[in-house]
């Protein structure tokens, strides 16, 4: 196994144990903000510099690959470069954040993940990996995988609305967000990330992929844990129902 290999396997493991860290200790942002976390800065700015750290990489290493003839590359890019558009500037936008702070110290955490991320992923399929060509964009990992990226970020986009649409603008409460796949889970944004990255890891079958779909359970699974207990401890009317992030399961 190469160099590279085992830096993913490290860093697959960094995921799970930033997991058991994270189901002890939830991420001090949003419903979990609190003090003791040092300076704070606007969450608008936050979200546009944590995530768009990882557009930037993933799109250096997208042009400076040079494998503009290389159709299998340019749906990669794309695929990515639209989640983090959405997820950087979109998101911040129009998510109800004004007013909102968060801790310098989760940005900064969340700089070095993404940049770490983009840079496995974007080094192996831009400049590591054999060219994957078009006859890659009819091998069946790929059809099904791009089929749960599309499915993923489907379910991920509706829940992230229903939830903007349960606050007017400067509103900052939180309410019992209801409909699509909120009857069934507390978190179906995080379901809907965690089966996009899923999908990638299949649609490009690839270790650095593979360990993003890991960070991304790592990091969604204890905060939906988190999110669901504060729900039931927040309103006694909470479906009883509902699951936290996996429908009938868990
Ligand atoms: P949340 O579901 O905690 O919050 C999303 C937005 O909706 C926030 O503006 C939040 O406000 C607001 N909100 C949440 N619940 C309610 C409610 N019940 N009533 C009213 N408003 C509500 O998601 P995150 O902020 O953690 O994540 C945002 C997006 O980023 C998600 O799509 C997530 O999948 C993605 N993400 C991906 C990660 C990855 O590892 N790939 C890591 C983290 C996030 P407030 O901020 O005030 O709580």
């Amino acid at each position: 196994m190469g160099a590279f290999s085992w830096m993913v396997w490290g860093w697959i493991g960094a995921a799970a144990a930033t997991a058991a860290l994270l189901f002890v200790v939830s991420a001090p942002y949003g419903r979990h903000r609190r003090p003791g976390w040092g300076p704070q800065l606007p969450a608008v700015a936050g979200w546009a510099l944590m995530e768009g750290v990882s557009l930037v990489v993933i799109a250096g290493l997208f042009v400076a690959g040079g494998r503009f003839d290389d159709p299998a590359a340019w749906v990669f890019f794309i695929a990515w470069a639209l989640h983090y558009v959405n997820r950087s500037v979109v998101h911040p936008l129009r998510a109800r954040l004004a007013g909102t702070l968060m801790p310098v110290s989760i940005v900064a955490m969340a700089v070095v993940f993404n940049g770490m991320n983009a840079g496995l992923n974007g080094a192996w399929l831009f400049h590591l990996a054999p060219p994957y060509g078009a006859a890659w964009l009819s091998d069946p990992r790929f059809v099904v995988g791009a089929a749960l990226f599309v499915l993923g970020a489907v379910i991920n986009l509706d829940a992230d609305s229903r939830l903007r649409a349960l606050r007017a603008p400067g509103e900052t409460g939180y309410q019992i967000p209801r409909g699509g796949l909120y009857e069934r889970v507390s978190c179906p944004n995080y379901l809907g990330e965690i089966v996009e990255w899923t999908g990638f890891a299949l649609a490009t079958w690839s270790l650095p992929a593979l360990s993003f779909a890991v960070w991304t359970v790592a990091n969604l699974s204890p905060r939906a844990l988190a999110h669901h207990r504060w729900y039931r401890a927040t309103f006694p009317d909470y479906p009883p129902t509902r699951r936290a992030l996996l429908p009938y399961v868990w």
